[in-house]
């Protein structure tokens, strides 16, 4: 056996705990926003990773960074601090709200330590009483107990209870009922700006300000999870940005590594403080080599033109959707920001968004869903034009074949 033996997709089946079910193709090169698989067929890439892969495929200069650095450090352990990561520190720093960040390898690890911070800062300033996080239902925080806790799928923690406590949801854009449960017990309140993978569903202006004031009067942490928003998706360098609301931590990771593992918490000092030396850590955060790949995806993502770029390719997708929906009007809604689009099915076609991803496979598309009823974009934010309107056109063609099929 070696590295080089052949593989099949039908060997995932066999060794792998069952709890994904991906594609029965294996993507195996990719460039920019297009992919290939073991057959050679070539797919565009709409859906980016799930949105990770913000400057796509084999980008020559993440690889360029990529193999320097590999040649120089992969790792030390917290035991010693290295200037890739200090240069990203440095870099989000300047370019948010933060004074102080902490480095992990996964959203879910950055939201854990994020609602951690919040539990300790709490009992540290206030007393033992302030322990209670407010949350939304949809939600998505990751996938570890605390999270999926927070998170508000119940499908994703019942069966893994007992959970961890102290966690209430309201409905997600209803501040009448997060003001209800947000009183001087509420140590935090964690939200995404987007719901990303409860549908691709965007926070009412006045809901996320409604929050921040209902944190100022409470002494409770404002948190945004921009585990998926972040880092130029939206056309903003974080989704706060374009809201003009700003939180008191701020969770990031997929897009920030641009397919290497990382994430960040960022935080003010005044909360950062919490978390002092052996409170916290992991073994892997600030890795040199993770660090130098997320320096170069910072530093071409935060840059004017780029984001601008992310709100020019929207426009395109907004005209390319709507010329399928004049054709087929399989859409009841299509929403989001920048590249990160959702398309809510029509009531006709309710549950059938894999049905349509798995069309769109095979007519050479990836897309994603978000829910039974949305199917999501989230693209590489360098994307071309050409690539939007094949993959588009493409799209076109697997809706066509859906839309026959229901007629049957
Ligand atoms: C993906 C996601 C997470 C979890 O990130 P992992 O890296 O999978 O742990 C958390 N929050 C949001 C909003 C996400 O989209």
């Amino acid at each position: 056996m070696s590295c080089s033996t052949p593989v099949q997709r039908e060997e995932f089946d066999r060794y792998f705990i069952p709890m994904f079910n991906p594609a029965p193709f294996i993507p195996v090169r990719g460039e920019g926003a297009r992919l290939w698989d073991q057959a050679g067929k070539e797919y565009i890439d709409f859906a980016g990773g799930i949105a990770v892969n913000a400057l796509g495929h084999a980008h020559p200069a993440l690889c360029q960074v990529l193999t320097e650095q590999a040649q120089q450090l992969w790792h030390l352990g917290n035991g010693y601090t290295n200037e890739p990561v200090i240069r990203l520190a440095r870099h989000l720093v300047n370019a948010t709200f933060a004074d102080q960040v902490f480095f992990c390898n996964s959203g879910a690890e950055a939201n854990e330590a994020a609602l951690k911070l919040a539990r300790k800062y709490g009992r540290d300033t206030h007393g033992d009483h302030k322990t209670q996080i407010v949350a939304f239902g949809n939600a998505f925080h990751g996938r570890t107990l605390f999270t999926v806790s927070a998170g508000g799928q119940p499908k994703y923690a019942q069966d893994f209870a007992p959970l961890p406590g102290g966690i209430q949801h309201a409905p997600y854009n209803d501040l009448a009922a997060a003001a209800a449960l947000i009183n001087d017990h509420t140590c935090a309140v964690i939200v995404e700006p987007i719901q990303g993978e409860g549908g691709v569903v965007p926070a009412d202006p006045a809901f996320l300000q409604g929050l921040r004031a209902l944190c100022d009067r409470h002494q409770a942490l404002l948190i945004f999870d921009e585990v998926q928003t972040g880092v130029g998706r939206t056309g903003e360098l974080y989704a706060y940005m374009g809201y003009g609301v700003t939180p008191d931590l701020l969770t990031s990771a997929k897009a920030l590594g641009g397919g290497f593992p990382i994430a960040a918490l960022l935080a003010k000092a005044e909360y950062a403080k919490a978390l002092n030396v052996g409170s916290h850590g992991t073994t892997y955060g600030g890795n040199p080599l993770a660090c130098a790949v997320a320096g170069k995806v910072l530093e071409i993502i935060d840059e004017p033109a780029l984001l601008a770029g992310v709100k020019e390719r929207h426009q395109w997708f907004l005209k390319g959707l709507e010329e399928i929906q004049q054709r087929f009007p399989i859409f009841e809604q299509i929403r989001g920001r920048g590249l990160l689009i959702g398309c809510a099915l029509a009531p006709r076609f309710a549950g059938q968004a894999k049905a349509l991803t798995n069309l769109a496979a095979e007519e050479g598309l990836l897309a994603l869903i978000a829910g039974p009823n949305v199917v999501r974009f989230a693209p590489a934010l360098i994307i071309d034009q050409a690539e939007v309107e094949e993959g588009l056109a493409r799209l076109s063609r697997a809706v066509a074949r859906l839309v026959r099929d229901a007629a049957q």
